[in-house]
């Protein structure tokens, strides 16, 4: 009688990271070759998304795999944004996945001008509380420029969510679910934000929002 074997963990990564890519892509969230997922391997390694590459057509098997010490070893070469990821793994050794979008709300906000960068979203609902908290904006550099994951290194130690003035949100999870979730409620309430823009706003409170960080916090 034939018998099935599990699927290998780096399997169902790939194929995890393929089916969430297009679900962000099919909706929106990122466009063109934007935006790009990394997830923990259980061996210390990474999975990324490739450089160049939609998140509307992956091919998990061409998904690039580096090694715990960051090094390209198999699949295509990795996204031009990896720095962004692995600073964040660096300062954030519980994370197991990071999610960089363009997405359209969150770079509205990252370019507006008067935002406290301290934290640059109010505590608008329960949910982005929890899931996002505090959300400092990272002054603008070029991509590519190492100069951008120094600026990112000084805060991911303390946030697992940053926004990149004129360019978009980079959040960690513990797991690729966890960081998703996350990005979404971002840009969900960015949304909110604008939409709310010019009226006057209630929010949580600092002892509600300190109620639920105590309760769910990350
Ligand atoms: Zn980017």
């Amino acid at each position: 009688m034939a018998t099935t074997l599990p699927m290998p963990a780096e399997t169902l990564l790939r194929d995890e990271i393929t089916r969430v890519a297009l679900s962000l892509f099919e909706r929106g969230l990122t466009h063109g070759s934007t935006g790009n997922i990394s997830a923990r391997l259980e061996d210390g390694g990474w999975l990324m998304t490739p450089t160049g590459s939609s998140l509307g057509n992956l091919d998990p098997a061409a998904i690039s795999k580096l090694d715990a010490k960051g090094r390209h070893i198999s699949g295509d070469r990795p996204t031009k944004e990896a720095f962004l990821h692995t600073i964040m793994y660096d300062c954030r050794p519980a994370s197991g996945a990071v999610v960089h979008l363009h997405s359209t709300y969150s770079v509205a906000v990252s370019c507006l001008k008067g935002i406290d960068h301290a934290n640059c979203l109010p505590p608008i609902t329960a949910y982005y509380a929890m899931r996002i908290g505090r959300l400092p904006l990272v002054s603008y550099f070029p991509p590519g420029d190492p100069e951008l994951a120094d600026a990112v290194g000084k805060l991911a130690s303390n946030h697992h969510a940053v926004l990149l003035a004129n360019h978009g949100p980079v959040v960690a999870g513990t797991d690729l679910s966890a960081a998703t979730d996350a990005i979404e409620e971002l840009e969900e309430t960015a949304r909110l934000f604008l939409m709310l823009h010019g009226r006057e706003l209630s929010i949580l409170s600092p002892a509600q929002v300190a109620e639920l960080q105590r309760r769910f916090g990350n």
